[in-house]
């Protein structure tokens, strides 16, 4: 089958995925075979492709935001058959057994495996994943609409989970990239008020369409101070600006993998019961609420689409914030 492989880690202007064949994978017990229609192009993949993360498997397949059917099964499944549409997020596989996995905190297990870093993931024609750990897809999205919300979209959910936002309240969000802009309009359907900050003009006004009350960048001052924040930007130099503008008693969730490192905080700036949380992965009952939830809204996806053979260019674009939404690789070229 055709692939985008990484060799080695290197920056992504290096063009490090080369595009070749590999070796088709056969289901094993409990597992099904997934021919790809789309793939998500996650923030995520541009960390491990440029060795912000931990390497752990060369020659790998990145991509984590699946979309697919079914084309073969192994033996013992039973929840899907050949022809069902499905996707596949970031989390692989979990152990059950661990304390985390045991108190329903299969995102911090200590054994789990994540689609396109520990295995091959979704920048390919096929991929093999247990059927215990991938998703029936909402009928009303698009294979492409559909790519972003296996990370983007469940992570953003989590993400406003942790938030603690209520109705009526007023949510920050900070970065406005995919899963920014799948949050907002959840928490306008959820009736909060949603004030956007991001140097990106093109970003600015994407926030601003999607029913932003306010938008400016991390350094202005919002009309008034914010309930919840999430943020979504790597950097850790914006989480002073995030807790300048929070309000007591607010919790800023920050919803990155890699973050760099965050300056040393005046206790002013978080006194008063702010809390900061951090997001790391999602478990399968965040994805089954959240393609529910997403159904229901139902969330609009912008999407930018490229070939799987331009995939460099995708996460180029990405890092350059050169469109609004998300980018998705199309397995079958267009
Ligand atoms: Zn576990
Ligand atoms: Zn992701």
């Amino acid at each position: 089958m055709k692939a985008m492989v990484l060799r080695k880690t290197n920056t992504i202007e290096k063009l490090p995925l080369i595009y070749t064949e590999i070796l088709k994978p056969e289901p094993q017990q409990n597992e099904i075979r997934i021919k790809i229609r789309t793939c998500g192009v996650c923030h995520t993949d541009l960390h491990e492709i440029e060795g912000d993360l931990p390497t752990k498997k060369l020659n790998l397949v990145p991509g984590h935001e699946i979309i697919g059917i079914v084309d073969k099964c192994g033996i013992n499944v039973e929840n899907f058959s050949n022809g069902d549409r499905v996707g596949v997020p970031w989390l692989y596989s979990a152990c059950g057994t661990c304390k985390y996995c045991k108190r329903g905190q299969e995102n911090l297990c200590d054994n789990a495996k994540f689609t396109g870093y520990n295995v091959n993931g979704g920048y390919a024609e096929y991929m093999v994943v247990s059927s215990n750990f991938a998703y029936k897809i909402p009928l009303i999205f698009s294979d492409a609409e559909a790519a972003p919300l296996m990370c983007a979209g469940v992570i953003g959910y989590r993400s406003i989970r942790l938030s603690q936002i209520k109705p009526g309240e007023t949510l920050g969000l900070f970065g406005f990239g995919a899963s920014a802009h799948i949050v907002i309009q959840i928490a306008l359907y959820w009736k909060c008020k949603v004030f956007v900050f991001t140097r990106s003009k093109n970003h600015q006004e994407h926030a601003r369409k999607l029913g932003a009350s306010w938008v400016g960048t991390s350094k202005d001052n919002p009309p008034r101070k914010i309930d919840s924040a999430i943020s979504f930007v790597p950097s850790g130099l914006i989480i002073h600006d995030i807790l300048r503008v929070l309000d007591k008693g607010g919790t800023l969730a920050i919803n990155a993998i890699h973050l760099t490192d965050i300056p040393a905080i005046q206790w002013n700036l978080l006194y008063y019961e702010r809390q900061i949380i951090s997001v790391a992965n999602t478990t399968r009952q965040d994805a089954i609420e959240f393609l529910k939830l997403a159904g229901e809204i139902p969330i609009k996806i912008e999407v930018q689409t490229y070939n799987l053979k331009d995939a460099n260019k995708a996460l180029q674009d990405l890092k350059n914030s050169k469109f609004n939404g998300a980018a998705v690789l199309l397995i079958e070229e267009k």
